[in-house]
């Protein structure tokens, strides 16, 4: 045995009683070859680099030689797809291999996502394919850098093997860190079970690990209000995380209550994409055909999937349903105001305004929501647009950095033609610049906070495309090492200028799939 690089794992979940979890080990594949590896997160798991060797590596994460200390588990938990609720869905393609301690002193959960088939499985095959691995890499990995709360990737693997989707291909296993994979489907499996006794282990659980300010106050308290304080703390964490997600132009995609983490964390990148030409009622999502999960839609439906994860938290919260209902409800109601404000936040931040109360405006909100109203009618690229803008901010400094900007509204870009944006834009200017003279920063000081709050650099949908393709068909992992290492500094200028641009016309991707 040569030096090992993993530390022993912690089984907090595989501890948990045995109908909330199950073990169960990954199925071997023939050639698995490390295709990423995230150093910075793996040093910060405490994992031993001066030990690395990439094909032990490959081997422990492919599932072919799992560490000595791990215990993998796939964990049970139901949910509402598309608002259909299905008592059993649970981890049918992920395995659990236990809990590292990160150097924050947290516990973080490390997974195999394509490990096989588990209990769990149903009519799944248990794999993940090659392109939906390297896009969650890409996705989750940029949006850590943009500082939205998320799940981690420590790694991917090929696997040697071929996957049967549309067409047979390459298959993959992602390593995925959380700070756990609770989920609101979680408590749910064990609600409509009428299982108290798990869903005091989990709200012990998602406190101790997520919440661990409660604790002081929570030592003698009863169920009741532990229940309820868990409740708010995922209201307020589940609000601020759909306000960066819209500030952003990022769309979930998929927001069923099985992809909603009791953490805040943004979880399960499937058919998540961010947009290119703002339009608040884009989906890409090919199974969304309704557009439940629309860009403007996430703020009310994190707070339809609170309301589920409310009513799983009844039985504990009083004998008394009606009573239990009154007290659940508060919070559920008070999202609407959080959201507000934590949106409000993001809005100001995104126009260099500040939010200290001398200076902060109530109208910021609905300025904020004017220019959005003129990207809209121009079809104006929700990411360029805020660059531009903090390039605008001296309107006589110099008038190429706000032709840029017009040029995003001109026209021939919108759709719907007539100039309708850029008059928009024209008569938003103004308002912009009368509320920007309130600040005490001077301009270029505001300038430089906006670039360091509205990135240049996301991983639009074309260039994950184009990267996923080079790897699947041709073997080349050189465009997705280029673009995992702009999107994770997406604040600065990147070495390749096609990074920044949205698609040409035919680059456009207008649908994504799940990749299940
Ligand atoms: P997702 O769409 O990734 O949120 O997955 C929804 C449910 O389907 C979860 O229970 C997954 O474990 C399960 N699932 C997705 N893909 C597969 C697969 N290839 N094999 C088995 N189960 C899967
Ligand atoms: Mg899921």
């Amino acid at each position: 045995m040569g030096p090992t690089m993993f530390p022993a794992f912690h089984h907090r979940y595989a501890s948990l009683p045995s109908r909330m979890r199950a073990e169960c080990e990954p199925t071997l594949v023939t050639a698995p070859r490390l295709l990423a590896f995230n150093h910075a997160l793996a040093e910060e798991l405490g994992l031993d680099l001066d030990a690395f060797d990439g094909k032990r590596v490959a081997e422990a994460l492919s599932g072919n030689a799992v560490p000595e200390s791990a215990q993998p588990v796939a964990a049970a938990y139901a949910g509402h797809q598309f608002g259909n609720f299905v008592p059993q869905l649970g981890d049918g393609r992920a395995l659990l291999l236990g809990e590292l301690k990160h150097r924050n002193g947290g516990l973080y959960e490390v997974q195999l996502k394509g490990a096989g088939r588990t209990p769990f499985s149903r009519g799944g095959d248990g794999r993940a394919p090659l392109g939906p691995v390297l896009r969650e890499y890409l996705v989750s990995e940029a949006m850590h850098a943009l500082g939205v709360p998320t799940t981690r990737a420590l790694a991917a693997v090929s696997t040697g093997e071929r996957v049967l989707r549309q067409l047979p291909e390459p298959g993959a296993v992602l390593t995925r860190v959380a700070s756990s994979h609770l989920r609101v489907g979680t408590f749910q499996y064990f609600s409509v079970r009428g299982d108290r006794e798990a869903l005091e282990l989990l709200v012990d659980l998602a406190i101790e690990r997520h919440y661990p300010n409660l604790l002081d106050d929570l030592q003698q308290a009863s169920w009741r209000e532990k229940a309820l304080a868990l409740l708010e703390a995922v209201v307020a964490r589940q609000a601020r995380l759909v306000a960066q997600w819209k500030g952003l132009g990022f769309i979930h995609g998929v927001m069923n209550t099985d992809n909603c983490a009791i953490s805040g964390e943004t979880i399960d990148y499937g058919p998540c994409a961010f947009m290119d030409e703002f339009h608040p009622r884009t989906v890409f999502s090919s199974i969304d055909e309704g557009g439940r999960y629309a860009w403007i839609n996430q703020p009310p439906i994190a707070q339809w999937n609170l309301a589920r994860f409310a009513e799983t938290l009844l039985s504990l919260i009083d004998e008394d349903q009606q009573k239990a209902i009154e007290l659940a409800t508060k919070p559920i109601v008070a999202f609407s105001d959080i959201y507000q404000q934590e949106w409000t936040t993001v809005l100001r931040a995104k126009l260099g305004l500040s939010a200290s109360s001398e200076i902060a405006d109530g109208n910021d909100l609905a300025l904020g929501e004017a220019l959005l109203d003129a990207m809209d009618k121009a079809g104006a690229d929700f990411t360029l647009t805020f660059r531009h803008l903090a390039k605008a901010i001296s309107p006589d400094s110099d008038a190429t950095p706000e032709s840029s900007l017009r040029a995003g509204f001109s026209d021939d870009t919108g759709v719907n033609g007539q100039g309708e944006g850029a008059k928009a834009l024209e008569a938003w200017l103004p308002r912009w610049r009368q509320r920007l003279a309130r600040e005490v920063l001077t301009e270029s000081e505001i300038q430089r906070q906006m670039e360091a709050t509205n990135p240049l650099v996301i991983p639009r949908n074309h260039l994950i495309e184009k990267v996923i393709r080079a790897a699947a068909d041709d073997d080349d992992f050189t465009p997705f090492e280029r673009l995992l290492e702009a999107v994770t500094q997406p604040f600065s200028t990147p070495d390749d200028p096609g990074f920044l641009q949205p698609p040409r016309p035919a680059e456009r991707v207008l649908r994504t799939f799940c990749g299940t």
